[in-house]
């Protein structure tokens, strides 16, 4: 394909900057090849089946087995290799009709700028060496900070997603909270809470027993009067409880834990409390949608992930502090051969001294670059929008009358279950299994109290209510075929 300025070399000489490299014009053309794959894919995506069966083929594995390579091998037979071995070999979570686990679609201001910080190789470590990415990533920061309702002077840190932010929450909690050590220190989620917050705590070296997970009300949310009853009981017991993980949207069903009520009790006790909004916390960008999340901003402690809900390729996740200070004392030390960079630094700035990377990429860039290309409102719109397409799809649900919802729409999440007397859990993996085998469309299927459930997220700005319709009529037709 012809790529409309394929423009010679500004500078005159067709060179290569290091004896590996490509030359000048080779470079340029293979740039072009890759932008043109990437805007050919992202406009073929809803013609393509969402994944393929079988999920990676005999003649793929064989051929991808290749030996560690010693010489050079042409660019156009690499991106080939790319293109139809390994990127054919992937399921589409930024498909259309992929509802299953949290889809995500990245914009594409969000892939040219993952490009561009890679291109010119920027640190993101500290203010010397990145004085404008670094201003760049407190400012997106606060304006992440402002949506979620914490004051000014709130921070945080851009992390390679949301897991990665839990651990770092959890160590600012520590920080703040456990001065004399962990032992009999207890943390409070609901049984709803992501596993990612098990491993945070595992990690950080508490014993599983030193989180615990509080059964949920009927809509899957954390009662504030179970908490400050566990908590008053087991401080009676002469443990020391010190933090409180609250959902703003869970992965199971979207379930938001009132928020208001849970930073109350907090307060009073004087714990930690942070709130996970990996998916959920998007929708403080939407002024409408934003009363939905009252009492967010009394958070210590804020988790949200733009490669879920704020349109951004894989890799990023952002972590909220209240007190951005706790953090730096959490995490910041200075080394030998740091220590005239820190002297001349602006160390407010030094992003290294606020997590565990040194090294660490401009991950910032790609939202700064999506929020000003799009604009903010644009974004509220279309996660308005992720929204309405789950009360769609429980309309459509609910008039199709083979499955009913069992967890309403809420903040694109819903879940439901066939109307049968069929034992529920075979025949909604059959549902999964055969809409994935087709590549008609992906969800998942879940627990809710040990009851098999299915669900579908509807983030994806991409989707269309036509998607939907296709998705559950697939479905139903599992349930018809099963029965015949
Ligand atoms: C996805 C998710 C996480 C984990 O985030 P990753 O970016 O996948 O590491 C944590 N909490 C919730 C509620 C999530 O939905």
């Amino acid at each position: 394909m012809a790529a409309p300025s394929r423009r010679r070399s500004r500078h005159s000489a067709n060179r290569r900057n290091a004896d590996f490299e490509l030359l000048t014009e080779e470079r340029r053309e293979f740039g072009y090849a890759v932008i043109d794959s990437i805007v050919d894919h992202l406009d073929e995506l809803p013609d393509l089946p969402v994944s393929r069966r079988p999920v990676l083929s005999d003649t793929d594995r064989n051929a991808l087995d290749v030996p560690f390579p010693l010489h050079p091998t042409r660019w156009q037979d690499v991106l080939a290799d790319i293109r139809e071995l390994i990127f054919a070999n992937i399921v589409h979570q930024d498909h259309p009709r992929y509802f299953a686990t949290v889809p995500a679609a990245g914009s594409f201001a969000g892939i040219m700028a993952e490009a561009l910080s890679a291109g010119f190789q920027v640190f993101g470590g500290n203010h010397l060496e990145g004085a404008g990415p670094s201003l760049v990533e407190r400012n997106t920061l606060r304006w992440l900070a402002e949506c979620c309702g914490l004051p000014a002077g709130a921070g945080g840190i851009f992390l390679s997603g949301g897991s990665m932010a839990n651990v770092h929450a959890v160590a600012a909690a520590r920080q703040a909270k456990l001065p004399d050590g962990m032992d009999r220190a207890v943390a409070y989620c609901s049984d709803q809470t992501h596993s990612s917050v098990d491993r945070a705590v595992r990690l950080l070296g508490f014993a599983p027993a030193q989180l615990r997970r509080l059964p949920s009300d009927a809509d899957c949310r954390l009662d504030p009067r179970v908490l400050s009853e566990a908590v008053t009981r087991d401080a009676g017991d002469g443990l020391r409880p010190f933090l409180v993980i609250a959902n703003a949207g869970s992965t199971n069903t979207g379930a938001i834990d009132p928020l208001a009520d849970l930073a109350e009790v907090c307060r009073r006790l004087d714990l930690w409390f942070h709130v996970d909004g990996a998916y959920g916390a998007a929708v403080s960008l939407s002024a409408r949608l934003r009363p939905l999340l009252a009492g967010l901003g009394h958070a210590d402690s804020i988790i949200l992930d733009p490669h879920k809900w704020l349109f951004q390729p894989f890799g990023i996740g952002c972590l909220l502090v209240r007190e951005p200070g706790i953090l730096r004392a959490a995490f910041r030390l200075v080394p030998e051969y740091l220590e005239d960079y820190d002297a001349t630094n602006d160390t407010e700035l030094n992003f290294y001294d606020y997590g565990i990377e040194l090294t660490r990429p401009f991950r910032a860039l790609k939202l700064w670059l999506t929020l000003r290309l799009y604009g903010s409102l644009e974004l509220a719109r279309a996660i308005e929008y992720g929204c309405r397409l789950a009360e769609y799809a429980e309309a459509r649900i609910v008039a199709g009358g083979v499955f009913e919802p069992v967890t309403p729409a809420s903040i694109g999440i819903l879940t439901f279950r066939c109307r049968s007397e069929e034992p529920q859990p075979q025949l909604h993996e059959l549902v999964v299994q055969r809409l994935r085998n087709d590549g008609v469309a992906m969800l998942t299927s879940t627990k809710l109290r040990s009851d098999s459930v299915l669900r579908l997220c509807t983030i994806n700005p991409r989707s269309r209510r036509h998607d939907i319709d296709v998705a559950v009529a697939a479905m139903e037709e599992v349930v018809r075929a099963y029965r015949r």
